[in-house]
């Protein structure tokens, strides 16, 4: 049976109970036309999900329920801004699998995004997470700096990948079929509608990215993190848990 799923804070269980708010209530009865003593699934989106059944003012616990949605990787995005587009960024690499988003501001990003932009892609998120049935809602961070981003993520620790038009390197797809392990974590870069500098994709290689093809085509800056998400997630999915001996 296919249950409703509807996304609580963590601190609205206390014992068997699910405190429900008014928004989640509206949602439960309203939207959702669900009655008292009907079922649903609650979870955390960050990997904690109970079947519930609905009270008179609350949701009490059944059981708890395993959800087995996640890509067997880890993937972080750094997406540099584009002028339109980041919406349908963060809805489809959600549906996919993402597990973070990082909004680049790179030399060539002409969007100075508002306050109120990073509420708005969390909710996005949300959302996305929820239809395409994921155990954890992705993490939308702030935007920061290239600069930021390279020398927060660790080569040691994560697969770092620069895609960049134009240049004669390997395919990403190859590349990832090699690398990738079950378990691993990987850090892809994704390019505004102007792409990157020369100065830019210096500093990725000396921060160790590997430069990486997604294809002969130029892709727009929305299609590109997409598509390099979608590859991630095809080698994932095939991914041994055996392979999770890392070599390196
Ligand atoms: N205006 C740039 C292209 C920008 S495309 C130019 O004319 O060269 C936006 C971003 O998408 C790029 O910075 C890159 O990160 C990514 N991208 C697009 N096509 C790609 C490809 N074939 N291989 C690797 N990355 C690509």
């Amino acid at each position: 049976m296919q249950y409703q799923r509807f996304i609580i804070d963590i601190k609205q269980q206390q014992g068997t109970i699910i405190h429900l708010n008014a928004a989640q209530t509206h949602y439960l009865r309203r939207v959702l036309r669900l009655a008292v003593g009907d079922r649903a699934v609650a979870i955390t989106g960050k990997g904690t999900a109970w079947l519930v059944q609905l009270t008179a003012d609350n949701a009490e616990i059944i059981a708890p329920i395993e959800i087995q949605t996640e890509l067997s990787v880890n993937v972080t995005l750094l997406v540099s801004l584009p002028k339109q587009g980041i919406d349908e960024i963060v809805r489809c690499c959600t549906e996919i699998g993402v597990t973070t988003i990082i909004p680049i501001l790179s030399q060539r990003t002409l969007l100075k995004p508002s306050a109120n932009k990073l509420t708005r892609w969390q909710r996005i998120a949300q959302e996305a997470a929820e239809q395409s049935e994921r155990a954890i809602v992705p993490t939308i961070q702030e935007p920061i700096p290239l600069s930021a981003a390279l020398s927060n993520s660790n080569p040691t620790s994560a697969h770092c990948y620069f895609c960049t038009a134009r240049y004669d390197i390997p395919l990403f797809s190859t590349v990832l079929s090699s690398q990738l392990a079950f378990g691993d974590s990987v850090i892809v870069a994704t390019g505004c509608e102007g792409g990157w500098t020369e100065s830019e994709i210096l500093e990725a290689q000396e921060a160790q990215f590997q430069l990486v093809s997604l294809g002969r085509r130029i892709l727009r800056a929305v299609t590109a993190p997409i598509t390099a998400m979608s590859l991630v997630a095809s080698v994932s999915e095939a991914l041994d848990p055996e392979s999770s001996m890392k070599s390196s």
